[in-house]
C-alpha cells in the first residue's frame, strides 16, 4: 500500500497519478473534509499558476533543482491536468485561475477524482508518528494513526509521502508535524519560518493609520542588499500588510535570522520622484491658492487624510495652524518622508497570517526526478515540507501540484518495476 499523509495540494496530486497507474493508495488526513488550504487560497478564488515561470519566483536555496523538478511537470501540465477532471482555467493579468474562480470546484474536482480511481481517503485521522523498519524485504514505514475520539493504531505502507505542508495558514489543520518528523528520521530541515506574511515594524502612533490602504513603492534593504517591490499596501496596528509586503517578508525573514538589520522604505508617491515630490509640497507654501488654509487643508490631496494628519505630527506641523506660518524645514521633513519613510522592521506576523512556509528540507535531500528522501528510499516529500518558498501569484501551488504529480508518478513507476 501507498501511503500519503495529507489530503491537501500535492498529497491529492500524488495520490491521483499513482492511482491512475493502478497503485493502491491510502490517503491520511486530520482533517474531516479534502483541501481545507486549497480552499483559502486565493480569497477562495485558487491562483493555481502563473504565467511568469522565471526561476526567480520558485526561491530557494537550490533554484536549479527546483526548475529540473518543474520540468518534469510544467505549469503547462498543471493547467492541463485541471482541464482533464473538468476545470477549464482562465488567466488574468499573468495569474491563472480555474475558469469559475471558485477553490471549492477545484476540491471538488480533484476529490471525485480520486473517488473515481479507488484511492482511499481516511478523514478525521491524525498521524502522529512514523518509524521506518528495515527489514529483509526491503523497507516499510509504520504509521501511528489516531482517529478521532479512539485509541492510537499502527498501519503499515511500503511507501510513504510526507505531503503534510507546513504551519502557515489559519486554523487550516496545518502543523509542523512534517518537520518535526523528518528529523527525527534524520532528515535534514532548514530553519523554517513564516513567508507571505505581513511584517512588524516600529514607527510610533500606528495605531492612528491603521487601516489606511495606499499605493506605494517599497525598498526593503537587508544589510548591503536591497529587493524592490510596488503595489497596494495597509497599515495595520502591529506595522504593515499588502502583497507587496508579503512578497518582501521571505527576504526579510532571511536577514533577521542573520542578525542583520532590515528597514523598509516606503514612497508614498510611487509615479513620481524624490525631487518631484518635494516641489509638490514646498510650491504650495509659495501658492496663493493655499494662503487662507491651515496645514492640514493646504497638504490635502497628495495621501489619504489620516497619513497626511500622521506625517504631519511626525514632521512638527500642527494641522489647525495657518499654512502660511509652517516653517519650511517641517515641511521639508514631511516631503521627505512622503517620498521614503524608513521603518526598522522589528519581525514577521504569526504562522496564522502566513500564505506559506521559507526553509525545510533542502532539494540536495531529494531525488528532483521522484521527490524521494535519497537517505531514506520509499519516503516522499512533496509541496511546502520542501525548501521552496514560491512569490504570491500561484507559485505555491503550483509547486505543490507538480511535486506532487512526480512523486505520485514515480511511486507507480517502482510499483511497475518491483
Ligand atoms: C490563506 C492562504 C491563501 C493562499 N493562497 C494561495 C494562492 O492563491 N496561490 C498559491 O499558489 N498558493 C496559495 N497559498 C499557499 C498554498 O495553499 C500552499 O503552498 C499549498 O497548499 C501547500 O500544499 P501542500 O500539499 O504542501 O500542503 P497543504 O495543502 O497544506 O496540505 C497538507 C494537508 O496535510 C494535513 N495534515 C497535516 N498534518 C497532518 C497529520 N499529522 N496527519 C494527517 N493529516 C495532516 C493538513 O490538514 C492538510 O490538509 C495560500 C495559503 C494560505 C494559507
Amino acid at each position: 500500500m501507498i501511503g500519503i499523509i495529507g489530503c491537501g495540494a500535492s498529497g491529492m496530486l500524488a495520490a491521483i497519478m499513482a492511482a491512475r497507474e493502478g497503485a493502491s493508495v491510502t490517503v491520511f488526513e486530520h482533517n474531516d473534509r479534502p483541501g481545507r488550504k486549497l480552499l483559502a487560497t486565493g480569497n477562495g478564488r485558487c491562483n493555481l499558476a502563473n504565467e511568469d515561470q522565471s526561476e526567480e519566483w520558485f526561491r530557494s536555496d537550490m533554484p536549479e533543482t527546483a526548475q529540473a523538478v518543474l520540468r518534469h511537470f510544467s505549469k503547462n501540465d498543471v493547467l492541463d491536468f485541471f482541464r482533464g477532471i473538468g476545470i477549464p482555467v482562465r488567466c488574468k493579468r499573468g495569474y491563472w485561475y480555474p475558469q469559475c474562480e471558485q477553490a471549492s470546484a477545484v476540491v471538488t474536482a480533484l476529490s471525485e477524482e480520486m473517488r473515481r480511481l479507488n484511492v482511499r481517503v481516511m478523514y478525521n485521522v491524525d498521524v502522529t508518528r512514523i518509524d521506518v523498519v528495515k527489514d529483509t524485504d526491503g523497507t516499510v514505514f509504520n504509521l501511528t494513526v489516531k482517529e478521532q475520539g479512539g485509541a492510537s493504531r499502527t498501519v503499515s505502507a511500503d511507501k510513504l509521502v510526507l505531503a503534510c505542508g507546513g504551519p502557515a495558514g489559519d486554523r487550516l489543520g496545518q502543523s509542523d508535524f512534517g518537520f518535526r518528523t523528518l528529523r527525527a528520521l534524520g532528515v535534514p530541515v532548514t530553519r523554517y519560518q513564516p513567508a507571505l506574511v505581513p511584517l512588524e515594524t516600529d514607527q510610533d502612533g500606528k495605531k492612528d493609520i491603521a487601516g489606511v490602504r495606499m499605493e506605494v513603492s517599497l525598498t526593503l534593504a537587508c544589510g548591503d542588499t536591497e529587493y524592490r517591490e510596488k503595489g497596494e499596501i495597509v497599515w495595520t496596528e502591529y506595522g504593515i500588510s499588502g502583497i507587496p509586503v508579503m512578497q518582501l517578508s521571505r527576504f526579510a525573514a532571511k536577514a533577521l535570522t542573520a542578525g542583520d538589520a532590515v528597514a523598509l522604505k516606503v514612497c508614498m508617491i510611487p509615479d513620481a520622484g524624490e525631487d518631484e515630490i518635494r516641489e509638490m509640497v514646498i510650491s504650495r507654501k509659495g501658492n496663493p491658492a493655499f494662503t487662507s488654509r491651515n496645514a492640514a487643508e493646504a497638504l490635502c490631496g497628495l495621501v489619504p487624510g489620516k497619513m497626511s494628519q500622521w506625517l504631519m505630527k511626525r514632521a512638527g506641523i500642527d494641522p489647525a495652524e495657518p499654512f502660511t506660518g509652517i516653517a519650511k524645514e517641517c515641511l521639508e521633513r514631511y516631503a521627505s518622508e512622503l517620498s521614503g519613510l524608513v521603518l526598522t522592521v522589528k519581525g514577521l506576523r504569526p504562522y496564522a497570517q502566513a500564505q506559506t512556509t521559507c526553509g525545510g528540507v533542502p532539494l540536495s535531500e531529494i531525488n528532483p526526478d521522484t521527490m524521494e528522501i535519497k537517505s531514506i528510499p520509499g519516503l516522499y516529500v512533496t509541496g511546502e515540507l520542501l525548501d521552496v518558498d514560491g512569490a504570491c501569484g500561484g507559485y505555491n501551488l503550483q509547486w505543490a501540484f507538480a511535486t506532487g504529480a512526480v512523486a505520485g508518478r514515480a511511486l507507480a513507476n517502482t510499483r511497475r518495476n518491483a
